[in-house]
């Protein structure tokens, strides 16, 4: 008898979108696959878990998720995902987005929810360039790589350190992995769906169709040849080593885990307690 194959993450998948938009050889199917494995391998309720994301090529990982999701303006989803964790905090709040989103027009956004450990989880996705607008530079573009808008290469715009940033601005937990090392990838998602406070994990990422294609790695293969090359696994690695320069070796592994920091969705009802105290003894008075 013959039985229909089914993919082991179609149930997360609303397929009524299908086809969807990422190109062939893109890692945000990767990601998308490493996310759902790590929800079904913990056994989360996926209608307890909400994707929201901002505009690019990542940003549709939202749109994608069978269960709730939101698809909010570009550089936005932090502030989104901060006020429903505050409102539904039985929900587990993650934040998928790319670089340009989160790190350029959403980066204060990015920089004060760390500070204030917001209690959500954001998986960065790091494929140094705006995909879905046409390869432009952006704000973790290594130096001397040619994008549609630095075409002789990037010489005018240093890169930033995601992995520091985010963990000198407060972040209780911080990694970093490549679409390369998925298995990693899902541990490390299943590692800070356990932990609570605002939770960062970088994914470099492929982008054969605009980044690989102007840096000599036009096939899905060679982006993935270059991660499996250039990513060396550090234990307990340094935040500070973590940049990223283009055609040496660069450090995954986890590089912060706080745990017991208040965050800031305990704050605010520690507050609340504290309002209604007060106001309870002015009512008396
Ligand atoms: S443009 Fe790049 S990031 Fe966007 S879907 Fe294609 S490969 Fe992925």
């Amino acid at each position: 008898m013959i039985t229909a194959l089914v993919h082991p993450i179609e149930k997360f998948v609303r397929s009524e979108r299908l086809p969807h938009i990422w190109c062939s050889g893109c890692g945000m199917g990767m990601i998308f696959n490493a996310f759902a494995k790590a929800i079904e391998e913990l056994n989360i309720d996926p209608k307890k878990v909400v994707i929201v994301s901002g505009i690019g090529c990542s940003g549709r990982a939202s749109g994608y998720w069978a269960y709730d999701g939101f698809h909010t303006t570009h550089g936005r989803p932090i502030p989104f995902a901060m006020g429903l964790k505050l409102a539904r905090p039985d929900l587990h709040v993650v934040v998928i987005s790319g670089d340009g989103d989160l790190l350029a027009i959403g980066g204060n956004h990015f920089i004060h929810a760390a500070r204030r450990n917001v209690d959500i989880l954001v998986i960065l996705v790091n494929n140094f360039n705006y995909g879905m607008t046409g390869g432009q530079v952006g704000p973790t573009t290594p130096e001397g790589v040619r994008t549609t808008t630095t075409p002789y290469g990037n010489y005018t715009e240093p890169p930033f350190n995601a992995v520091w940033l985010a963990a000198a601005s407060g972040a209780v937990y911080v990694a970093r992995w490549t679409v390369y090392h998925l298995r990693n990838l899902t541990e490390s998602i299943k590692t800070a769906f356990q932990m609570k406070g605002f939770r960062v994990i970088e994914v470099i990422s492929t982008c054969p169709t605009d980044f690989g294609r102007r840096n000599a790695l036009p096939d899905p293969l060679d982006n993935l040849r270059y991660l499996k090359e250039n990513a060396v696994y550090v234990k307990n690695p340094d935040p500070r080593e973590a940049d990223i320069v283009w055609g040496k070796k660069f450090i995954i592994g986890e590089f912060v885990k706080i745990e017991g920091k208040e965050s800031f969705d305990d704050r605010i009802r520690r507050l609340i307690e504290i309002a209604q105290k007060e106001l309870r003894r002015s009512d008396l008075q």
